[in-house]
C-alpha cells in the first residue's frame, strides 16, 4: 500500500516529504538499492539524497529507478533528488565530474546540487570567490540545476555566513535532539525561505536506533528516535534524512510521515523527562552549551567534548559517544581536531562557565571515560 504524504516547500524547488531517504548506506549492491527505494517510496517518501562521493550511490539509483519504473510503474518524475559535490578542484574537474553525475543518475537535470561540507572559511570563499563560484554560475545558467544548497559540518558562525551569502537555497545541517546548537541556524534559514535538511538524526544524532535502557525507560511510552524525528519536525525543520540500511528502518518513518504538527502534551512530557532523568544522571555537571567557556587557548572544543559526556552519562548513549570521541583528530575538517587531552590546565575557562562547572576536572574525566586504544586494522 502507498501511503500518501505530506510535502514541504523545500527552497526554491520542488516539495519533498517530512523524510528523505539518505543512500550512503545502500550501495551494497542493486537489489539493496532497488528495495530500499521502493520501500521509500511505499512509506511516502519523494526525496532522495545523495553524492559523487558516495562509491556506485549515483549509478544504483540510477539503475534503480528505470527498473522501478519499469517493473512497479514508479515514475522517475515522482521522485526529487539531491546530489553533491565536494568544495574542491577547478572548472572543468566540477564541470566533468558534474556531467558524470547526471549520467550515471540518468538525468537531464538535477533538483538540487548541494556544495558537500562547507566546513572551512577557505570552502565557502571558493564558492564566493573561486571556481565553484564559476562552476555553480554555469551550472544554472545552463539549467541543469534548480537550486544550489550547502552541507555542513562547520562552525556555528560559518554556517550563518552560509546561510546568509544569498548564494545558497537549502542547507543540509547537524540537528538533533541531543545537540540543538544549530537549530537557531535552521531558523534563521526557514526564516530566509530556505529548504532544510537534517543530517541523520536516527544515527549522527545518537544512535538512537539503538537507545540505552535509561533512553528507553525516560522516553516511554515513546521509542527515543520516534521523540527526536517529532521534536525536529514540530520545529518546522522542512526534511529528515534516513540513512536506511534495511527495510524495518521505514518502520517509524512511515507512522511519522503525516506527523508535522506541534509536539502533543503527552510527547512533551516524554522529551521533558528524558532531560529531568539526564539532569539526575549528571548531578549538577551537566554542559548547557552555551560556549561562553571559548575561546580556549589550547583550541579545545570545550562544549563538543562535554557535550559527549552529557550524552554518554545523562543518556546513557555510552558506545556512540565513545566512537565520536575517538574519531576527534582523525576526519580532518569534517570533525574536531582536539581532544581533552590537549587541556594546559590553566583554568581560564571556569570563570567563565555560567554552571560553575569545573571543566578542566570534567574534561579530564571524559576523556578517561571515552578514549580507546586505536583499533588493530584489518588490513596494510
Ligand atoms: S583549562 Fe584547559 S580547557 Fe580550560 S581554557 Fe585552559 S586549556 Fe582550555
Ligand atoms: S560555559 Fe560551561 S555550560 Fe557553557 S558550554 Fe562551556 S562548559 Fe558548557
Amino acid at each position: 500500500m502507498i501511503i500518501h504524504s505530506q510535502k514541504r516547500s523545500f527552497g526554491k524547488g520542488c516539495n519533498v516529504s517530512l523524510f528523505t531517504l539518505g543512500t550512503m548506506r545502500a550501495t551494497d549492491n542493486l537489489n539493496k538499492m532497488y528495495s530500499l527505494i521502493k520501500r521509500a517510496h511505499n512509506a511516502g517518501i519523494n526525496h532522495l539524497e545523495t553524492a559523487a562521493s558516495y562509491g556506485k550511490a549515483e549509478i544504483l539509483i540510477g539503475e534503480a529507478l528505470k527498473k522501478l519504473e519499469t517493473s512497479e510503474k514508479i515514475f522517475r518524475k515522482e521522485w526529487i533528488i539531491t546530489t553533491k559535490v565536494l568544495p574542491k578542484g577547478d572548472f572543468n574537474y566540477l564541470k566533468n565530474n558534474f556531467k558524470n553525475s547526471l549520467k550515471n543518475l540518468k538525468l537531464k537535470k538535477i533538483h538540487n546540487l548541494a556544495i558537500h561540507g562547507i566546513n572551512l572559511e577557505e570552502h565557502l570563499d571558493w564558492v564566493l570567490n573561486g571556481e565553484g563560484g564559476k562552476f555553480i554560475k554555469w551550472a544554472s545558467k545552463n539549467d541543469l540545476v534548480n537550486q544550489i544548497g550547502f552541507s555542513s559540518h562547520g562552525s556555528y558562525k560559518l554556517i550563518e555566513k552560509a546561510i546568509n551569502c544569498e548564494v545558497f537555497s537549502f542547507c543540509n545541517l547537524h540537528l538533533h535532539f541531543l545537540d540543538q546548537s544549530k537549530i537557531s541556524l535552521a531558523h534563521l534559514a526557514l526564516k530566509k525561505k530556505m529548504g532544510v535538511l537534517a543530517i541523520s538524526p536516527a544515527d549522527k544524532g545518537g544512535r538512537l536506533y539503538d537507545p540505552s535502557d535509561t533512553l528507553l525507560k525516560s522516553s516511554e511510552p515513546y521509542h527515543p528516535l520516534e521523540l527526536a524525528y517529532r521534536f525536529l519536525l514540530s520545529k518546522g525543520i522542512t526534511t529528515l534524512s534516513i540513512g536506511a540500511t534495511k527495510i524495518e528502518d521505514f518502520n517509524i518513518v512511515e507512522r511519522l510521515i503525516n506527523s508535522s504538527q506541534n509536539l502533543t502534551s503527552s510527547e512533551i512530557s516524554a522529551l521533558e523527562n528524558i532531560e529531568k532523568v539526564a539532569d539526575r544522571e549528571l548531578k549538577s555537571s551537566k554542559c548547557e552549551q552555551c560556549r561562553s567557556c571559548l575561546p580556549c587557548p589550547s583550541e579545545i572544543p570545550i562544549p563538543e567534548i562535554l557535550r559527549l559526556r552529557n550524552i554518554s552519562i545523562g543518556y546513557g548513549q555510552l558506545e556512540f559517544a565513545k566512537e565520536r570521541y575517538n574519531l576527534i583528530g582523525r576526519a580532518g575538517h569534517w570533525w574536531e581536531e582536539k581532544n581533552a587531552s590537549f587541556c594546559l590546565g590553566c583554568n581560564e575557562c571556569i570563570p567563565k562557565c555560567p554552571s560553575k562547572l569545573n571543566i578542566p576536572e570534567l574534561l579530564k574525566q571524559t576523556h578517561k571515560l571515552l578514549i580507546e586504544k586505536p583499533k588493530k586494522r584489518l588490513w596494510g
